[in-house]
């Protein structure tokens, strides 16, 4: 995820708390998670699944309740009276589990199913929930996002069980089926490659497969007035964007561009890890860009606001495109592992910004130097983020894991050389891919690499209150704390010059 300008500043205004609650696992229907510290009612313990299918009948207006059916198939891991799933803002009509009916129950965010039988340890399962799917928020931000022309998706970091039953949490990756059922005159698009397109009566369903293991948190589903485009990307890759259909002579200019885009990360970090690439450009004021498996969500104004400059832009296409790799195809295992997706998506990010339109990658980590302290005090170090606030709309996306963590990527560059560095960056998207990896995992492979022990500076930079020295740079200073009752500032970095910086 990338947030815009003005949201970016609005992340900085914002002070931020911690408040964690902890629930007995005993008691019966009480929401249960898989114990992330920054989430710990999201996902349950228990089970794995396999894979979901999900499907949506819409019906053509964006303020009444889609109707859909959620089918998922889970493997047990442990016997189970009940099965927890996440679910909220939708209505349950019947719960299903192996073709039996089952009771059900709502408890917080849960959605808590009681088969006739209990489940046996080491056994598959099938649960089918037919529910509807809200698009009207209740408050709440992330799931459906509302369009000029339909709807989208976002659900970075715990709103995908806004939309669907599921076992929200990126430790659980799943393969999708995705089908959508719409009025004739709208299209609809999901991650993944179409398999079929059925046309009957007055409305067409949709049905697309994803061929990698994908996060809840990265599904997207785009229903609109759009077009299609397809191209060819790097070794024959599919390459499809989804356009408002009436701007896509506007938008071609930066479409084309991904191909290219594609063949840069490709050079940097290896092939890319997924079987289509494409844009989705919403006319919606979401404040943030969202790397969605396979289709990344953008706000079509990016595109069209003159005073964005055009190597800005393109960075941020860079920083959706990198979180593929980073993020995507590796997940984080738990949320504070959220440095290793925005740390990498936004060090590309300036990277081709340094390298196509001569933005210093020094000049920036320079500048990210002078903020890191007060982007620890407010966000927590990197690999250990504050937990979010409730309600609040940035969520756990501070500062402290864009340019803080890009900060930690490029002091690791600075203390192992380039050439270790580069070997690490490849070593992990190569080895991780299509699983989720922790913040250990990187460490481990870091020093494997480096041939070095590298636990106190790891501690050092992603743990610690201060930052640490720069190595090579002795000379960087962090910058003296605001003055109490002094308004905070907003991060200098990544921010273009002129009247868009609102
Ligand atoms: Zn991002």
């Amino acid at each position: 995820m990338l947030l815009t300008p003005r949201a970016r500043l609005k992340s900085a205004l914002l002070a931020s708390a911690v408040s964690v609650c902890l629930v007995a696992a005993s008691a019966p229907e009480v929401p249960l998670g898989v114990g992330d510290r920054l989430f710990p009612h999201l996902g349950n313990p228990g089970y794995d699944v396999a894979s979901y299918d999900l499907a949506f009948t819409y019906s053509g207006t964006n303020t009444k309740p889609l109707q859909a059916v959620t089918t998922i198939d889970a493997w047990t891991t442990t016997a189970l009276e009940r099965i927890n799933l996440d679910f909220a803002q939708g209505k349950v009509e019947s719960v299903e589990v192996d073709g039996e009916p089952a009771t059900f129950a709502g408890a917080g965010d849960d959605l808590v199913v009681t088969p006739e039988d209990p489940l046996a340890a080491g056994s598959w399962t099938r649960i089918t929930v037919r529910h509807t799917s809200d698009p009207v928020s209740t408050g709440r931000d992330g799931g459906w996002v509302r369009t000029a022309d339909g709807l989208a998706m976002a659900n970075q970091a715990d709103a995908a069980h806004l939309v669907f039953p599921c076992n929200d949490h990126p430790s659980d990756k799943a393969m999708f089926t995705v089908r959508i059922t719409a009025p004739d005159g709208y299209t609809a698009v999901a991650g993944g490659l179409p398999t079929g397109v059925e046309r009957t009566g007055g409305t067409t369903t949709w049905t697309y497969r994803t061929q990698h293991p994908m996060a809840t948190e990265l599904t997207q589903v785009s229903i609109g007035r759009s077009t299609v485009v397809h191209r060819q990307g790097p070794h024959a890759l599919p390459v499809r964007d989804v356009v408002p259909t009436k701007d896509r002579e506007l938008l071609e200019p930066w479409l084309k561009k991904t191909p290219d885009q594609i063949a840069w990360m490709e050079r940097k970090v290896g092939p890319y890890p997924f079987e289509t690439y494409g844009l989705l450009m919403a006319e919606a004021s979401t404040g943030f860009e969202l790397e969605t498996q396979t289709l990344s969500l953008f706000e079509r104004d990016l595109f069209t606001e003159p005073a964005y400059p055009k190597w800005y832009i393109e960075s941020i296409m860079v920083h959706e495109l990198s979180h593929q790799w980073f993020g995507d195809s590796v997940s984080p295992r738990t949320w504070s592992d959220l440095w290793l997706n925005e740390g990498h998506a936004t060090w590309y990010e300036a990277l081709y910004a340094e390298e196509k339109a001569g933005r210093t990658l020094e000049a920036r980590m320079k500048a990210a130097y002078g903020a890191s302290d007060r982007w620890r005090s407010t966000g927590g170090p990197p690999a250990q983020p504050k937990a979010p606030n409730p309600g609040q709309k940035i969520s756990i996306f501070r500062p402290n894991v864009y340019d803080g963590a890009a900060l930690v990527l490029y002091a690791l560059r600075q203390e192992i050389g380039r050439t270790a560095f580069e070997h690490l960056e490849r070593a992990w998207v190569h080895n991780h891919r299509d699983s989720t990896a922790t913040t250990a995992d990187f460490v481990r492979l870091a020093q494997e690499i480096s041939g070095r022990d590298l636990a106190r500076f790891f501690k050092d930079w992603l743990y610690g209150e201060k930052t640490p020295l720069m190595p090579g740079h002795p000379d960087w200073k962090p910058a003296p704390p605001v003055a109490k009752g002094e308004p905070k500032a907003a991060p200098k970095v990544a921010r273009p010059a002129g009247p868009a910086a609102k």
